[in-house]
């Protein structure tokens, strides 16, 4: 367990229902000016918000719901054909002011925090590397969250998330694709998005929609530029990833 967890209750939960497996890890930036603004938020009824943990910049932990109640962070998303996240999820919120007012590095006290408290969570409940994600990746549409400035590396080494195999290098010869492109090429790259869980439509040319999941892709696998077009590289990068997250299942199938 994490040491040092600061037990402060949030009314907003509720059950997560029958049956329902807790097999998805979601971490977000709080996007607020302060921690205890964010703290008071996901604590405070009428937000009708919550997470079961927040990350101070300084590494301390809080608890805001029980790992076995559903907890309100997630919205209007989807993972690998699965909507109700937040009732098969853990939601980490991690203190960041975010894009709106001054998006910064996360420090070391606050990484190393995030890393012992999602290793320690992915190990009791058997999640797996494909089912630790970001806001972003599962409601492309609407979130950026925690953004590019997070270590998801990092994160990949104890074992959460997926990362690049060791000497992977991109293929930089592909003819980058970007709104309006199509073909085969554009199919594949859909299939593959689908592949790592991405929610985008299985057929049609290079639309603002599939810009917009390449952004979040680029957010979380290739953050040196997020663009939305998927140049050599990105599309080297969602193939490997691709590669990684193995074939599109239901998540209940994964269950053993
Ligand atoms: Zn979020």
């Amino acid at each position: 367990m994490v040491e040092k967890t600061i037990w402060q209750p949030s009314p907003n939960f509720d059950d997560r229902g029958d049956g329902v497996p807790t097999d998805m890890l979601v971490l977000h930036y709080t996007g607020m000016e302060t921690g205890a603004a964010a703290l008071a938020r996901l604590t405070e009824e009428n937000s009708q918000v919550s997470a079961h943990y927040l990350v101070e910049e300084d590494g301390t932990v809080f608890q805001l719901v029980e790992e076995k109640n559903r907890a309100w962070h997630a919205g209007v998303s989807a993972w690998r054909g699965e909507t109700n996240i937040n009732a098969r999820s853990i939601g980490i919120e991690i203190v960041n002011p975010g894009h709106e007012f001054g998006y910064r590095a996360f420090p070391d006290n606050q990484m190393a925090s995030v890393a012992d408290l999602s290793k320690d969570i992915v190990e009791r409940h058997g999640i797996q590397p494909t089912h630790v994600v970001g806001h972003s990746d599962v409601a492309p549409a609407r979130k950026e969250d925690p953004g590019e400035l997070f270590a998801w590396e990092k994160l990949s080494e104890i074992g959460v998330g997926i990362w690049f195999g060791k000497g992977w290098r991109a293929d930089l010869t592909r003819p980058s694709l970007h709104v309006g492109s199509e073909g085969d090429i554009v199919q594949r790259l859909r299939e593959h998005l689908r592949g790592i869980g991405y929610g985008v439509a299985e057929i049609g040319l290079f639309d603002d929609e599939l810009s917009v999941v390449i952004k979040a892709f680029q957010r979380h696998w290739r953050p040196n530029l997020i663009d939305g077009v998927a140049d050599s590289e990105t599309q080297s990068a969602v193939e490997e990833i691709f590669k990684r997250s193995g074939r599109l299942t239901p998540l209940a199938a994964r269950l053993t």
